[in-house]
């Protein structure tokens, strides 16, 4: 029988989520809504000398903002695995038990090399040129540990309450083959596989054990995870083996790497930092503060449509998925193998494409706040007048200042080009009749002041509407003329155009 789908997002406290971790997350929870599944949010502490403060709660608000919404785990609700902390989880034991299992049957050792011992054989290594120096079938031999060491001396050690570390014992030269939703078959011969170190005096264990064991105790059905845990996967298909637990093994899919751009290169940090966090916090490891794209202006819903498409397609040519559409065409069928290229111009289009749903409203109450910071205050529907002007070819919210700031600041200079091309005293003349003509009209609206211009064409002969322009608002491009127009008004549309006539 198939086991129900159960996949976990387990990330380490160690710091911001990064654009890898939450689209880790994220197709984790599209592929548990398409299956009816549970996901789980994890928090996998063991590594105490890498906790930050504070990043349990960004990670759980990350998700939150997103609405990748975990159904158990921390910051989102007890089931019947509980708890979800690995710290929590320690206290029962639990652990240590698959540990001893490990060393009962052979599989497991401990090993009492103090760092320098561990130094040592590092240098010693490098200096007879070997590649990659490693804790290995042939190096434990010459270390110390109880494999090595007599069995009453190992027994005096661990009464005597010595530090040690519980190590797997790796096979010499053994063909580790396992198989993976998104890479097929992998081949790995042990000798590239270390001694890994399992779990240390404390009880403490190491991610490699500690999340097979909450794996294995939280039926998880599928992990999925960033393609950079691809190579310690052999280590864990030994230790699921020699518990005897491998028909309980969940499937393994490791989603490509976010590259950059270009296609060379892992994505820089910068680009790939998510920081969605109460500006309290700050990651002690980042010297200047950095931006997110919650702070950079992007909708939760255009980022998630972001990620998903970063090695995933939906077979057609379709692009904008809300996050209920993906959770019914998601499979991992369509996840490629090869790295994904994440391009920033291609993100910021897809916040464009979102911007574009909202409702003038919507956008005027976004919008309010910037201008509020500049200390200007307009109506309610002032303002969403002003957003249906300028939000054509705005990416981002706060963008819908530089397209039309005109509108609240009169022009302090006329765009040069259009100036030295297109005035005279002749035009000049053309432009105050104009605005004499603009002066009685008694209907300021768009549509009245179209047909105006119109009929003053027809009357006195060729009158440059970018010039007109230009006179108004000092540039030479923005939103339809006789929009803006309508919605400066008639008073200071007049008194702006004296202006220009008295400067010009
Ligand atoms: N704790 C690991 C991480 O931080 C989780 C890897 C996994 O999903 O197995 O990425």
């Amino acid at each position: 029988m198939e086991k129900r789908v159960r996949v976990r997002f387990a990330p380490s406290p160690t710091g911001g989520l990064h654009m890898g971790g939450v689209r880790t997350a994220l197709f984790n929870y599209l592929f548990a809504k398409r299956h009816n599944g549970d996901f789980i949010l994890r928090i996998e502490d063991t590594d105490q000398t890498r906790f930050v403060e504070g990043a349990e709660e960004y990670i759980v608000n990350a998700l939150k903002w997103c609405g990748i919404e975990p159904n158990e785990g921390v910051g989102f609700g007890d089931g019947e695995h509980k708890p979800y902390r690995q710290s929590e989880r320690k206290t029962s034991g639990v652990y240590k038990k698959y540990a001893d299992k490990l060393i009962d049957s052979g599989h497991a050792y401990y090993a009492f090399d103090t760092s320098e011992e561990l130094d040592e054989m590092r240098k010693r290594l490098e200096a007879a040129k070997v590649v990659a120096p490693q804790y290995n079938a042939v190096t434990r031999q010459n270390m110390r540990n109880s494999l090595t060491l007599p069995e009453d001396e190992v027994t005096q050690l661990l009464d005597s309450g010595k530090p040690y570390v519980v190590r797997l014992k790796v096979p010499r030269n053994e063909e580790i083959r396992f198989q993976d939703i998104i890479r097929g078959w992998v081949v790995v011969n042990s000798s590239q596989v270390d001694d890994k170190v399992l779990l240390k005096s404390d009880g403490m264990p190491t991610y490699h054990l500690a999340h097979i064991v909450d794996d294995i105790e939280m039926k998880i059905s599928h992990a999925v995870r960033g393609e950079e845990w691809l190579p310690s996967a052999p280590a864990h298909i030994l230790i699921y083996r020699y518990l005897g637990l491998e028909n309980e093994m969940p499937k393994l899919a490791h989603l490509p790497l976010i590259l950059n751009p270009d296609g060379n290169g892992k994505i820089s940090k910068r680009e790939s930092r998510f920081p969605v966090f109460p500006l309290s916090w700050k990651d002690p490891r980042e010297n200047a503060p950095f931006i997110g794209y919650r702070e950079a202006g992007y909708y939760p819903e255009a980022f998630v449509n972001v990620l998903a498409l970063l090695g995933w397609n939906p077979g057609n040519n379709e692009e904008v998925f809300s996050i209920e559409d993906l959770s019914k065409l998601f499979d991992f069928e369509r996840v490629n193998k090869s790295g994904a290229k994440f391009d920033p111009e291609k993100a910021k289009w897809f916040n464009q494409q979102y911007l574009r749903k909202k409702t003038d409203k919507e956008l005027a109450i976004a919008f309010n706040p910037f201008l509020i910071e500049k200390g200007i205050q307009v109506s309610p529907s002032f303002l969403e007048e002003y957003c249906r002007l300028v939000k054509e070819k705005a990416q981002f919210v706060h963008e819908f200042w530089q397209y039309g700031s005109f509108i609240f600041e009169e022009p302090t200079a006329y765009d040069d080009k259009v100036i030295q091309k297109k005035w005279n005293p002749d035009v000049k003349q053309l432009f105050i009749k104009l605005k004499n003509k603009l002066e009685i009209l008694e209907n300021w609206t768009s549509h009245e002041l179209h047909e105006l211009f119109a009929s003053a064409q027809n009357e006195l002969g060729k009158l440059d509407m970018q010039l007109l322009r230009v006179l108004i608002t000092g540039v030479a491009g923005g939103p339809q003329l006789f929009d803006v127009m309508a919605l400066l008004g008639k008073e200071k549309t007049i008194k702006r155009l004296n202006t220009a006539f008295d400067k010009l």
